[in-house]
């Protein structure tokens, strides 16, 4: 029977080393921002990297703070961030429910079992005598904790209390001899939990579990291999290895990552709008640039590069790189990052065409019944003005910036103004309409601008830059934005030759 028992274990050990399991395990209480990304991303680049399966687990168990909509949320943004969990509520799986709220049953069970080994006990201290010790402790300078009082009662007095339905919690008992447990970033470390916390309380009187058992239990059961999880639950691991060992179960290892925050060493604050990733989404900024800057900021990579795609995240990725510094992010990259990867995107055949679709619709919703030309509106169009645009835009939306209304509308521009800019403006643009026709199509920006500097240097009362001015003020009645030949070659020939003569005409 004693054989059996360790074969099983030794199975069940190397099952659990062989197979890697993490999860993600937020609380619903407000929705996915940058650091939560970010502990979600490093799970699952983990996973991915050995195999193994990226568990979303909602720890719903503070009924008080549950904000509606969030637990929704937090799974969409993980979709639309491209790192989607393998096993979640919405996905399904063997190890479900994955809503802590769901799994009562498990709760109370491993409760029961603590209280049966003597590893828990009843109490019925009530809010008043809690309040009152912990005013004690203010008032004497110490930190607040539960003195462990019904540690002691006797097993008639609990049978009593619990007869005459005295509203109680249960504890469990805090070990003094912790043991250290390896931590994959932070090295060997060790909480003396029972020296500077009262024993805490594991089942709240709303018969709900407090996060550390749910969590305890859920990690064993759920067969998680890995906690990659925040650094501000290291201290907190010592309890949770205590309740481990209470229930005869295996820890699993753990890796706290360090602190995320804002380049200037600052908390990322919930307060702050703009660190929710629904907000990026909202203003355009693409997933992979998000998964990008968030990697970018702090270390798990042999060197740093801006424009990482998933793929080479989890190629590159190497938790044993991860130090224990915090990792700070800088926003102000943001655009730097975005125009990267939606270069990246503008190269993919099958992206580009679904942001052609987006940048059409955005072009009707902004421009709609002034189109003149509906033209603009084809896809071959459309792309080309991205393929010229890419590398410089840090997003499409852009494109429908003042700067670039000429790329939609038709500009309004007399002959007057190209006059103020030089005498010879006529004569530019009749030397330039020949160009273009003579062509025939407008091969390459390259060759446009050595067949202006050409017609340029045939001019003798003007220099380049007033070519340059003329004909910019002629194609887009702007004094700036792309370079001329760019706007010659993305608009096509028809449409040059078309804006010239009418500038010339009004
Ligand atoms: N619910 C906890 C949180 O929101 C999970 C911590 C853990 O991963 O163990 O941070």
């Amino acid at each position: 029977m004693f054989r059996c028992f360790i074969m099983k274990m030794t199975r069940h050990d190397a099952s659990r080393r062989l197979c890697t399991r993490v999860r993600f395990a937020p609380s619903p209480t407000g929705f996915l921002h940058l650091g939560g990304l970010r502990t979600a991303l490093y799970n699952y680049l983990f996973a991915k990297q050995h195999g193994g399966t990226f568990i979303l687990r909602l720890e719903d168990t503070d009924r008080t703070r549950l904000v509606p909509g969030a637990a929704e949320a937090i799974e969409d943004m993980l979709e639309w961030a491209g790192i989607p969990p393998d096993e979640s509520s919405r996905r399904g799986g063997e190890y479900g429910p994955y809503v802590q709220s769901e799994r009562l049953q498990l709760y109370s069970q491993a409760a029961s079992t603590l209280l049966q080994t003597g590893h828990a006990y009843y109490c019925f201290c009530s809010n008043q005598r809690l309040d009152l010790l912990k005013k004690e402790a203010q008032r004497n300078g110490h930190v607040p904790r539960y003195d462990n009082r019904c540690r002691h009662l006797h097993p008639e007095q609990i049978q009593e209390k619990l007869a005459r339905g005295v509203p109680h919690v249960i504890r469990f008992k805090l070990d003094s001899g912790d043991e250290p447990f390896q931590d994959l970033i932070f090295g060997w470390s060790r909480h003396e939990v029972a020296a500077v916390e009262g024993d805490p309380i594991v089942m709240k009187a709303d018969g709900f579990p407090t996060y550390h058992l749910a969590n305890v239990v859920d990690d064993h059961y759920m067969k998680v291999s890995h906690v990659l999880r925040g650094s501000e639950w290291l201290i907190s691991t010592s309890k949770h290895m205590q309740l481990f060992r209470a229930l005869g179960w295996t820890p699993p290892a753990y890796a706290h990552l360090p602190l995320l925050l804002n380049r200037d060493g600052s908390k990322l604050s919930k307060r702050q709008q703009d660190i929710f990733i629904q907000s990026f989404k909202e203003q355009g900024v693409l997933p992979e640039t998000l998964l990008d800057i968030v990697t970018h900021a702090g270390s798990g990579f042999n060197s740093n590069r801006i424009g990482r795609r998933l793929d080479e995240l989890i190629k590159e990725f190497n938790i044993s790189k991860i130090t224990t510094h915090s990792a700070l992010l800088d926003l102000d990259k943001l655009g730097d990052f975005n125009r990267v990867h939606l270069q990246h995107r503008i190269e993919d055949e099958e992206k580009c065409a679904v942001l052609v679709d987006e940048l059409c619709q955005f072009v009707l919703q902004t421009h709609g019944l002034q189109i003149g030309d509906r033209s603009v509106l084809e896809a071959q169009y459309i792309q080309r003005v991205l393929q010229l645009r890419k590398g410089h835009i840090c997003s499409v939306s852009e494109l429908l910036g003042p700067i670039y209304s000429y790329l939609w509308l038709r500009p309004e521009v007399c002959r007057q103004q190209l006059e103020d800019v030089t005498s010879e403006a006529a004569n530019i643009i009749t030397a330039v309409i020949q160009l273009v026709r003579d062509q025939k199509s407008l091969m390459s920006t390259e060759v446009l601008n050595s067949e202006l500097k050409l017609i340029s240097s045939k001019l003798k009362k003007t220099k380049y830059s007033n070519v340059m001015r003329v004909l910019r003020l002629a194609l887009s009645a702007q004094q700036q934005g792309p370079s001329v030949a760019e706007m010659m070659v993305s608009l096509g020939e028809q449409e040059v030759c078309a804006r010239l003569q009418n500038a010339l005409q009004r």
